[in-house]
């Protein structure tokens, strides 16, 4: 894949005590298959799935095709927490990961005797690029007196001087829970999210300032220019999205919620403040519905403002073949540190099994906003 060209990325590159610095990374997206060339690689996929005893773990954000090879080959789509789940649960010997590498270190974290391969482990995230683990330790330290918790979207060495992981449904009840024991919370990465669970549980807490590159692009006043326009629409909003569009929002849940939520509510137009990759799964859920992307600002023509993850996009057949036939781009952790890393997440899928019930949508906005708003991001 080293032919493959390389993008440059801008994202926030949080010092602390001096937000907003920018940082520069880099993706490289493979060019489009033609659709012979897809159907080839995708059969080359299936055949080595079945005879690496593989299966494919995708997240929603993931080109269409990819998502569907998923689901045709016994796998899964689903947002990070579900992945990082059906990996551990399924029996076979290799994981695939399509996604991001934080992705693809959750799941050796708790499958570690299972071979977890990536299409490209390049893939990053700017929320993990933005919170740099020594950095985070140094503010950690700073403040001793507070329980950290930090967002899914980090590495493995941020997982590990967790005291808590908080993914999907969770976020805010493990913060109410603990801001009602009087704890005092250290959060990271995402700004934004972070804000929002401050504001609706009340609780005290410390926010380091990254930001989700594609939600962090997402405008309130262009929102409200396409809600003017389009006044019979409702707006689905990913809480890593800016305040100014949660305000806005019908909305505010995970991409498992929000694409549940375009299948329930009884409206026939909706406006959706996230990446653009979960669009296939919601006509998929709602075909009859239609589906538009929430405006950013600023050059268009950039990967930073056209609301698909440039990491995301970096999943491709060809690596996902390169994986399978040479165990090529295995994900390796040191075991202490997986061992580390492990703890805050088995603390929060626990206090998750203790809690779970069912998220159901009746298509009453008036009744499912209350559902809706008490669900965190994925
Ligand atoms: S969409 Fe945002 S949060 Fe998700 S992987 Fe890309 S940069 Fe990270």
């Amino acid at each position: 894949m080293t032919d493959v060209p390389v993008r440059s990325v801008a994202f926030d590159l949080p010092a602390v005590g001096h937000p907003g610095a920018v940082g520069q990374a880099w993706a490289r997206v493979p060019a489009p298959l033609s659709a012979p060339q897809r159907a080839a690689a995708a059969q080359r996929v299936r055949a080595l799935l079945a005879r690496e005893n593989a299966v494919l773990v995708a997240h929603y954000y993931v080109d269409a095709d990819i998502q569907e090879l998923a689901e045709a080959s016994g796998g899964c789509v689903g947002d990070s927490l579900e992945m990082a789940r059906f990996g551990r649960d399924h029996a076979a010997a290799t994981l695939l990961v399509a996604g991001v590498r934080f992705m693809g270190e959750t799941a050796k974290i708790l499958s570690p005797a299972k071979r977890v391969l990536m299409p490209d482990p390049q893939a990053t995230c700017s929320l993990d690029l933005g919170c740099p683990a020594p950095a985070f330790a140094d503010w950690c330290d700073a403040h001793p007196d507070r329980t950290v918790v930090v967002y899914a979207n980090t590495s493995a060495a941020v997982k590990a001087r967790a005291d808590w992981v908080v993914t999907s449904s969770i976020a805010l009840e493990l913060i109410a829970h603990l801001h009602a024991r009087g704890e005092k919370i250290l959060w990271a990465p995402d700004r934004h999210l972070g804000r929002y669970v401050q504001r609706q549980t009340g609780a005290d807490m410390l926010l380091w300032q990254g930001a989700c590159l594609v939600h962090d692009e997402f405008k309130g006043a262009e929102l409200a220019l396409m809600r003017a326009e389009y006044p019979d629409a409702r707006v689905l909003a990913h809480p890593e999205s800016p305040a100014s569009v949660l305000a806005q929002a019908d909305v505010i849940g995970s991409t498992t919620q929000l694409i549940e939520a375009a299948h329930a509510l009884d409206t026939q137009r909706l406006i959706v403040a996230t990446d653009q990759g979960i669009l296939h799964k919601m006509r998929q859920r709602a075909p009859a519905k239609t589906f538009l992307a929430a405006p950013t600002a600023g050059d268009s023509a950039t990967c930073k403002s056209c609301a698909h993850c440039p990491w995301m996009a970096m999943n491709g057949l060809a690596g996902m073949i390169d994986a399978l036939e040479h165990g090529a781009n295995e994900i390796l952790l040191d075991p202490d540190l997986a061992r580390r890393a492990k703890a805050p997440i088995d603390r929060m899928l626990d206090f998750a099994d203790a809690r779970k019930r069912p998220v159901r949508a009746s298509g009453d906005l008036a009744r499912d906003g209350a559902l809706f708003q008490r669900v965190g991001p994925a």
